[in-house]
């Protein structure tokens, strides 16, 4: 009774989250602390007010929303971890480069559909976000998986040469995962001056505000760049699932023709409501961005100083291993005392856990169990 296609599929698979017990979860890159209460209150307020409003579509396009996302990107430059992102930010986002979906999950599924074709394929590394080749499943587009350098960065030339070589687009994440290693915006440039013009070039910045800069820059310059944002991360929304895309207004449009032949409403009302408070609260996530990279770094050196490799990370997660010690046992030592954390099974990263940055009390916690390993 299946489709043929079907067979195509290759579901991703996230992070646990238990009922059986609870744990302290540093397994799927989630945001320790809270979403803004006043994003929280404006949720509460409109339902209670006016609960009827749940039972009408809400507004399809999320233009309110978009607005709010334009203000925050401009009043922080895309990167909350640095204060000068701002300045280097030289022209103004505007609504209309913006398009908002049910979680960046959605909105990449719409990228891959809207710019990547079934008779080429798209490169990306071989380490990044795990959900590109499900969609290249799905969408029954080809891929190019182009492994890692030897240190784990980008082989970007590689990576050129492959897009040329089939005139097609590249796609990764920056800071990519699991790595956590962020490529500078210069480089960023530097491969879309030497990448098809003709093709989109996406940048997905899922961590981008606990790095130091992001690519929003570029889209001045570059009309096929596509920068692909998350609430779930730095935002503490990975609950209400929202994300955006930030591109030119033509590439955007097509995006919503795709969300148009798919789902009319991603954006439910109560997202749309909290989505707008939080961007207009940025300054409250910015102080937790700050803490979590602070925290970040502390944990990075307090693995060094055990005897763990660590690779320093851009985001809020670290990638770590140690010898003589499987990945596997890592994690379940961390679980039995109450701790999540990721590993992954792919060959070749099977040796590391990847461990979600919490809260100070969190971390203490993991570093007792993680000392004895
Ligand atoms: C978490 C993550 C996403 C997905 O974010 P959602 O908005 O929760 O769907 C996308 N890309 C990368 C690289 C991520 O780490």
């Amino acid at each position: 009774m299946l489709s043929a296609r079907f067979k195509n599929l290759n579901p991703y698979v996230p992070g646990e989250q238990p009922k059986d017990r609870v744990y302290i979860k540093l397994n799927a890159n989630e945001n320790p602390y809270p979403p803004s209460p006043k994003a929280v209150k404006a949720v509460s307020d409109a339902i209670l007010s006016n609960p009827d409003r749940l039972g009408f579509y809400p507004d399809p396009d999320a233009n309110e929303l978009r607005d709010a996302i334009a203000h925050m990107l401009n009043e922080t430059g895309g990167c909350f971890n640095n204060p000068h992102a701002k300045d280097e930010l030289d022209f103004e986002i505007t609504p209309d480069m913006i398009f908002c979906g049910n979680g960046s999950d959605e909105v990449l599924s719409f990228v891959f559909y809207s710019f990547f074709d079934s008779d080429r394929p798209v490169v990306f590394p071989n380490y990044t976000y795990s959900f590109y080749p499900v969609y290249c499943g799905y969408y029954n587009i080809p891929m190019k998986q182009v492994p890692l350098n030897a240190d784990w960065t980008l082989d970007k030339e590689k990576m050129l040469e492959e897009a040329n070589k089939n005139n097609t687009s590249i796609i990764f994440a920056n800071p990519n995962a699991p790595t956590g290693i962020a490529l500078k915006r210069s480089e960023v440039e530097e491969m879309i001056l030497k990448a098809p013009k003709d093709k989109v070039f996406v940048v997905d910045e899922a961590y981008a505000d606990f790095s130091d800069e992001s690519c929003l820059p570029l889209l001045k310059k570059y009309k096929n760049l596509v920068i692909v944002r998350t609430f779930s991360k730095s935002l503490s929304f990975a609950g209400m699932r929202c994300g955006f895309v930030v591109a030119d207004p033509k590439l955007i449009d097509a995006i919503f023709t795709v969300k148009n032949s798919f789902n009319h409403f991603p954006i439910d009302f109560v997202a749309k409501t909290a989505g707008t408070e939080s961007c207009k609260d940025f300054s409250y996530y910015a102080e937790n961005a700050k803490k979590v990279s602070k925290e970040r770094d502390d944990f990075t050196s307090f693995l060094k100083a055990h005897g763990f490799f660590v690779i320093d990370s851009k985001t809020n997660f670290v990638f770590t291993k140690k010898d003589g010690i499987a990945g596997q046992k890592i994690y379940e030592a961390v679980k039995k005392a109450g701790i999540l954390i990721r590993h992954f099974n792919t060959p070749g990263i099977e040796d590391f856990v990847r461990i979600t940055i919490g809260t100070k009390e969190q971390m203490d916690m993991l570093k007792k169990v993680m000392e004895k390993i």
